[in-house]
């Protein structure tokens, strides 16, 4: 498991953040991305949380996601959650959301339908992933996975751990 942080925050620019020397700060490309990531998560439905995913390679922005119920179909906020119970390996009680799709597995089947290749390409994410978005990010070949706010690691610390996809924070303070 590789874990890493990136201190900073985000979107600072736009909130009138200057250098010491009175020029205005330009936003780093990882806060960028993140930024873009919490603006995407606005549009999720499911009233259980807010996800927001970009897939993004050498810059690049290649697909994005959010969580919620596939297309034309009620979404959360429409209806409501339909809330199953689930128990880990370790014994803790995870609750889920039946109607929705998580945020990177949207973006990957975004990604698929115009049939863009995310190989190599890194995600940003609002959230760490969820032990089952994780290994299709492994499986589609992602390299790198920025989040902001962590969810559940102790879930994935083994997954990362042998499967090598690099886990960095990137705090977005201001988005
Ligand atoms: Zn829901
Ligand atoms: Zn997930």
């Amino acid at each position: 498991m590789q874990e890493e942080s990136k201190s900073g925050c985000c979107c600072a620019s736009s909130s009138g953040q200057h250098d010491s020397d009175g020029a205005e700060k330009r936003l780093g490309w990882h806060e960028y991305f993140m930024c873009v990531a919490h603006l995407i998560s606005r549009r999720a439905t499911c009233t259980r949380g807010h996800v927001g995913a970009v897939i993004v390679r050498d810059n690049n922005i290649l697909s994005t996601g959010y969580n919620g119920a596939p297309s034309g179909l009620p979404h959360c906020n429409e209806t409501n959650c339909k809330i199953y119970r689930s128990i880990h390996p370790d014994g803790t009680v995870e609750e889920n959301c039946v109607n929705t799709i998580h945020a990177e597995i949207n973006a990957i089947a975004q990604a698929a339908k115009h049939g863009v290749s995310i190989k190599d390409a890194d995600i940003y994410i609002t959230a760490s992933p969820c032990i089952h978005c994780l290994k299709v990010l492994i499986n589609v070949g992602i390299k790198t996975i920025y989040y902001d706010k962590p969810y559940k690691i102790e879930h994935i610390a083994e997954l990362l751990r042998l499967s090598g996809i690099r886990l960095v924070q990137v705090n977005a303070v201001n988005c």
